[in-house]
């Protein structure tokens, strides 16, 4: 059984903050930021592609109330949500969960996306392409 889902029987301790009949709210074991916190389903899923709609709808509604619920008790306005699906996005529990990241002015987690110039032409060609398929 993987971690999150022991995590989920509580079998494995975990700081939670946040529990309903479908996720369930941890504390990141690595704290990345101060209140880094996992937002984690309480089924088996491995990543977005295979989260059910109906637990897809679901989740905006946890993420904005545990995202207030930081916001409220640790006095933040600053915070990323982060989610990684597959090993080439950084994702290295294949139990989908959400990462919400409190930023502090004095925090050292880095977001960096490197600029990539392409054509019009190119823009074109990639939006083509990803309207043809959807
Ligand atoms: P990923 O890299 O898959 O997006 O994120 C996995 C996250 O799970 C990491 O930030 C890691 O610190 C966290 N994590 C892994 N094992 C445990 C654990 O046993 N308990 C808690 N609370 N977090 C964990
Ligand atoms: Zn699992």
């Amino acid at each position: 059984m993987c971690i999150f889902c022991q995590i989920v029987k509580g079998e494995i301790p975990c700081y939670k903050v946040y529990e309903d009949d479908d996720f369930i709210a941890f504390l990141d074991i690595s704290q990345a930021t101060v209140g880094h916190t996992l937002i984690v389903p309480k089924i088996h899923v491995e990543n977005i592609f295979s989260l059910p709609l109906d637990l897809q709808k679901k989740l905006a509604i946890v993420i904005n109330l545990v995202s207030n619920q930081l916001k409220k008790t640790l006095s933040i306005s600053n915070l990323n949500i982060l989610n990684n699906n597959g090993p080439l996005a950084g994702q290295t529990v294949s139990h989908f969960h959400v990462h919400l990241l409190p930023r502090y002015a004095d925090d050292d987690l880095q977001i960096t996306f490197a600029s990539h110039q392409i054509s019009s032409t190119e823009f074109i060609t990639l939006q083509q392409k990803i309207l043809a398929k959807s």
